[in-house]
């Protein structure tokens, strides 16, 4: 059924944005239509412009005046861990309280204190939390997110994992997108020796076993000192290559560990945190495919320095911003909020802000069908109760989502 939305306070359209592929981007490249309308079906936007130059053929479908409304391309959080049991608001008081992370770990806390509860959980009980969960950040304008295994840790819990964010994809397809990441490389449990015994053993047998329901969107790992090598990053992501899965890293995060250049030799969609890229890194992305995607909640919660966005926009990375919602360094659901915050600490202008939680956020998953507002592309759009994009984040933590008619 084709739609009009009329009379829109403010259309942002994101088109120059788009057409720089998401880079070096200026204030007016949000490209905002005033007193805007569109014209869409279920799939696809037919007509973008002012609602004085809508084609009268139109005006003979379902017509909505959306005078008080602000359209934007629709709002992606593109990092997700939000399957998982228990929560880590003890560590969190423990390091609030000046306990090191070390001990935290040392008494089983940390990742492996998250799988312990997950385990507890059932099937049905691990479903409609994420129910919950997806429902609660659809409420903010987020129609995209992606979802991520990796607190289960073994191979019949993580294959569990990815079988329950897949019925979450079905249960609400098409309203909310959700994109299913394989991240069972997110920790080493004890019972291995080593990364690459539980590679052997989990990680790469269970992908080629799920790679054949067709069910997995990206493979993920977690690239770290003490957790994950660039060998065990290089065997998964040359099996993901030959099943034809796109990849993505948790990348240069605790440390320089030159994470970005694995990220563009594998032709990533995305590397995750860069809280330590170096200027190689910054310099690799820059001309590469793969998106940069911040995370500055969890560098906020945790007390720590943010990644360094300025120079790596000015370089020419393609920025894009994620919640990392999960229980133990950033337990804020909300990209918007972390987005509003983390804009004049990153020293972003308002349309890197956008963009980045929007058109780049949607490349990060390998969706370059959406995240501008053009006719051809996917009608996904965010809708907002107020007269202007401005008031969106200047109002930080106060939310103007509303359902689109
Ligand atoms: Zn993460």
């Amino acid at each position: 059924m084709i739609k009009n939305y009329l009379h829109l306070n403010q259309l942002v359209t994101l088109k120059s944005a788009h057409e720089k592929d998401g880079r070096f981007l200026v204030p007016s490249d949000l490209d905002i239509i005033e007193d805007g309308a569109i014209v869409f079906d279920e799939e696809k936007i037919i007509w973008v412009g002012k609602t004085s130059n809508l084609p009268s053929e139109y005006l003979a479908h379902m017509t909505y005046n959306l005078s008080g409304f602000v359209l934007t391309p629709e709002i992606v959080d593109s990092h997700t861990h939000l399957i998982f049991g228990g929560d880590r608001s003890q560590e969190y008081v423990d390091r609030l309280n000046g306990t090191p992370y070390e001990e935290i770990a040392k008494r089983g806390g940390g990742i492996l204190f998250t799988m312990k509860e997950t385990l507890s959980l059932s099937s049905e009980e691990l479903f409609c939390l994420g129910v919950k969960r997806v429902e609660r950040i659809n409420s903010y304008g987020v129609g995209t997110i992606e979802v991520k295994s990796g607190y289960g840790l073994s191979y019949a819990k993580e294959k569990e994992l990815t079988l329950i964010i897949d019925r979450l994809k079905k249960h609400f397809s098409p309203k909310i997108q959700i994109s299913n990441t394989y991240l069972a490389a997110h920790d080493i449990p004890r019972s291995f020796s080593s990364p690459t015994a539980y590679m052997n053993e989990v990680v790469i047998p269970l992908l080629e076993e799920l790679a054949s329901l067709k069910i997995i969107d990206a493979v993920d790992i977690f690239h770290e000192k003490n957790y994950f090598t660039s060998e065990n990053c290089i065997q998964l992501f040359s099996k993901a290559q030959d099943l034809g899965i796109p990849r993505k890293i948790h990348a240069d995060e605790l440390n320089d560990n030159s994470g970005a250049k694995l990220a563009a030799d594998f032709g990533c969609l995305s590397a995750d945190h860069l809280l330590k890229i170096s200027d190689e890194g910054i310099k690799i992305l820059s001309t590469s495919k793969t998106v940069a995607t911040l995370l500055p909640g969890t560098a906020f919660f945790l007390g720590k320095p943010l990644a360094p966005a300025r120079k790596m926009l000015d370089a020419g990375v393609k920025v894009a911003l994620a919640s990392d919602y999960n229980p133990g360094s950033c337990h804020c659901d909300n990209i918007l909020l972390v987005a509003s915050i983390a804009a004049a600490q990153l020293k972003l202008n308002q349309t890197e802000l956008w963009c980045g939680i929007t058109h780049n956020a949607a490349h990060s998953l390998g969706k370059l069908d959406q995240g501008v507002l053009l006719p051809g592309m996917k009608s996904r759009f965010s809708l907002f109760q107020t007269n202007s994009l401005s008031q969106i984040t200047y109002n930080w933590g106060k939310n103007f989502s509303v359902n689109l008619p």
